[in-house]
């Protein structure tokens, strides 16, 4: 009888080392050259410090949050609605440090020069572990200087948006601390062309008003309140639907089902129907897109940075494999058209980079020089 080693069969050879960085930000000599140069050195310790937690944690907690997939209850045991998304602890872990880290508010809680490259940079290492949640942290981002402009809302929601507090209980706003934000424009019949939207708006005679209709593509439903476009007597609208109604009901959102996706899983995008949801006006009747367009700009800013961390993340993986694995004599990295490979994926992903923090820091001028908001407003769109 021959005697067999244990595991034989399974000797594991000339594969590379796990990958697990310690810093996404440190190990980034072109990231940390690019907030020099626009201007947001002295956000150094904060960037240093995600840097190290999206290494260490983030890129552990993003496999599990997109592995376990959120799921959507619908109605509890007894026929009740409940409409809540249930998600993996993973999920809510990377949210609260988004929230605490400011990549959703970096900007707004401390807005001087530079603020909006640090807040760039801070989403961008996010994004390099996890992109789902950057879909909320995102929105929520986007929506502040809208709810910042807004009259007659209260002011709990705009103070609570740049709160360093993240609560994902499904709760009115006035029993938390930090509320996230969500947007609703998208419909069955129009996703890119939102004039087409069908949702009614009717003006109450306390002048809040009522939805009826439906949206085709919500993301984050579990949001405390979102920016929803829906047709007044006026014209497209722009509102501010919350959760629950001021009586402390929970407002008539019903979340129909959830997105089947070919990635960004750990994301509960929705389709939704309003049926009568109380919400609040934002900005004149008839000027629905003009007031959530500078929620969609920020929101480009972020396709922006979600691109470029993305890649970043590819390169950075793909060099690490190439740096170890073996293949005819040489590690691969060595093998010059290899190396061709690399060096192309590097020079574009470090384009990309410069190219997003490069608008950023014309979102952070854009108050202060008409030719930087000039800048923004078109590259936000071109880099898009
Ligand atoms: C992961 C994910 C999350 C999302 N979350 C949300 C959300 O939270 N809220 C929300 O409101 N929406 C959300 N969306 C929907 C998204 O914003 C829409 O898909 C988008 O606006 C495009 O609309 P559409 O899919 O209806 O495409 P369409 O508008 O039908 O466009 C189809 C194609 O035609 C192109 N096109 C459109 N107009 C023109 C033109 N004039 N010239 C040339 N080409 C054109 C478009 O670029 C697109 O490639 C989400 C989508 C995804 C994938």
């Amino acid at each position: 009888m021959i005697a067999l080693e244990p595991f034989q069969t399974h000797t594991v050879e000339n594969q590379p080392e796990p990958f697990a960085p310690d810093n996404l930000y440190t190990r980034d000599l072109a990231l940390c050259e690019a907030v020099a140069r626009d201007g947001a050195a002295w956000a150094e310790p904060a960037l240093v410090a995600y840097g190290a937690v999206m290494a260490r944690e983030g890129l552990d907690l993003g496999v599990d949050a997109n592995r376990f997939r959120p799921q959507l209850r619908s109605h509890d045991r007894y026929g009740h609605r409940v409409d809540e998304i249930e998600y993996h602890p993973a999920y809510h872990r990377l949210m609260q440090l988004g929230v605490e880290h400011g990549v959703h508010a970096f900007a707004w809680r401390d807005p001087q020069p530079g603020a909006q490259v640090a807040r760039a940079v801070l989403s961008y290492l996010h994004h390099q572990a996890e992109q789902g949640t950057s879909c909320p942290l995102t929105m929520s981002y986007a929506a502040y200087p809208v709810l910042a402009k807004a009259s007659g809302i209260d002011p709990q929601w705009l103070s609570k948006a740049s709160a360093a507090h993240y609560d994902p209980r499904n709760r009115p706003m006035a029993e938390k601390m930090g509320v996230t934000f969500g947007m609703g424009m998208t419909e069955k019949q129009g996703g890119s062309d939102v004039r087409t939207n069908s949702t009614r708006a009717s003006v109450a005679s306390d002048g809040s008003y009522t939805l009826i209709g439906h949206k085709w593509f919500m993301s984050a439903p579990m949001s405390d309140a979102f920016l929803v476009l829906a047709q007044a007597a006026g014209g497209l609208t722009c509102l501010l639907l919350p959760r629950w109604r001021p009586d402390g009901s929970a407002n008539a959102l019903r979340i129909m089902r959830l997105k089947d996706k070919l990635g960004n899983w750990s994301n509960a995008s929705s389709e939704v129907e309003f049926c009568n949801a109380f919400a609040h006006r934002i900005g004149d009747e008839g000027r629905g897109v003009a007031t959530i367009l500078e929620m969609v700009a920020l929101t480009r800013l972020e396709c922006l940075i979600g691109s470029a961390a993305e890649m970043r993340m590819a390169l950075t993986q793909a060099a690490h494999h190439a740096r170890q694995r073996q293949a005819f004599g040489k590690h691969l990295i060595d093998q010059p058209l290899m190396r061709n490979v690399l060096a192309d994926l590097a020079l574009e992903s470090e384009a990309a980079m410069v190219l997003a923090m490069r608008v950023a820091r014309a979102v952070d001028g854009g108050g202060r020089e008409p030719r930087e908001a000039a800048f923004a407003r078109l590259a936000t769109a071109v880099g898009k």
